[in-house]
């Protein structure tokens, strides 16, 4: 049977097992601060179509209130 050669130091086995648990964790979510709405960092956030102080797509709401006449008419 195998031997390990050498012990295996507190800090890369503390590293190892931090890192094994970090990958149950989900993403941090944090608070668009335009509507409020949960958002990843550093993405748009999909309720208002907003990063940072630009609309950068079309909001949930816009395409709502476009899609509803058409749907009526037709
Ligand atoms: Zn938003």
């Amino acid at each position: 049977m195998p031997l390990q050669k050498r012990r295996l130091g507190k800090a890369r086995v503390h590293h190892r097992r931090s890192a094994w648990a970090a990958s149950f964790k989900k993403p941090a979510a944090t608070q668009c601060p335009r509507c409020s709405a949960p958002r990843l960092p550093h993405r748009l956030c999909m309720q208002c179509g907003y990063y940072g102080n630009r609309q950068v797509v079309e909001s949930a709401e816009q395409k709502n209130t476009k899609d509803t006449p058409e749907t009526s008419e037709a």
